[in-house]
This record gives C-alpha cells, structure tokens and sequence, in this order.
C-alpha cells in the first residue's frame, strides 16, 4: 500500500465517523419522537405526590370541590393549565415529570386553563 492509498482509506474513515456522529442528533430525534408517540409510563394512584395532592385517574372519585371559575363537576386534567398536551387519554403533566396523567383524571392542584 502506497501514501496515496494509505492517506485515502484515512481520509474515508475520518468521513466515515464524521457521517455517524451526525446521524446521532437525528436517531435521539427519531427515538424521542417514538417515545412521545408511545407515552410516558402512567401516573399511578399510590404515587407518594399522586397521593399527596390526592390525584385520581377518575375525577368522579376524586374529592372535587367548587372553585369560583368552575363548578367541581366540570373540573379535569385535560383543563387544567397544568396539562401539557390538548390530544390524547394520557397526557404529560408539569407537576408530575416522567408521567402521564388521565385526561379524566384530577389532583388538588388542578387550576383551569384559561382560554
Ligand atoms: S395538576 Fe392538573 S393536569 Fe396535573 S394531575 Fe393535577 S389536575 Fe391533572
């Protein structure tokens, strides 16, 4: 094997790695938009927070009460301004990172979504 030859398999690894790491950023992207589509593993009711704020995955046997801007039967997680996506029976909730909330669900922290 001569210079040239030595120098052009060198160049085509270096490319060759180049061209891989710059797949990276797009397969994270793929894989997270998979993951999204999937959803988040469900918040479950014996969660030590779900707990404290006394979520349920069912509204109606939550213990709802009346807030000024909306009766306790009309209150949900999928309006709550909390909730982080309008689609979907399980959605992300910002009080519960890592987890999927019920759109039918609801916790003490629920606060109407304005809009
Ligand atoms: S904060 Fe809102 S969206 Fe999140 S669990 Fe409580 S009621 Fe549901």
């Amino acid at each position: 094997m001569n210079d040239q030859s030595r120098m052009n398999k060198k160049r085509r690894m270096i490319l060759g790695g180049m061209a891989a790491l710059a797949g990276v950023p797009l397969l994270n992207t793929i894989f997270s938009a998979q993951a999204l589509a999937a959803g988040l593993p469900h918040l479950k009711d014996n969660d030590p927070t779900a707990k404290a704020l006394h979520y349920h995955h069912d509204a109606t046997k939550a213990p709802r009460a009346d807030k000024p801007n909306m009766p306790a039967k009309d209150q949900f997680c999928h309006n709550c301004m909390f909730v982080k996506s309008d689609t979907g029976t399980w959605r992300p909730c910002q009080l519960f990172p890592g987890k999927d909330v019920n759109a039918n669900g609801w916790c003490a922290s629920w606060t109407h979504k304005a809009g």
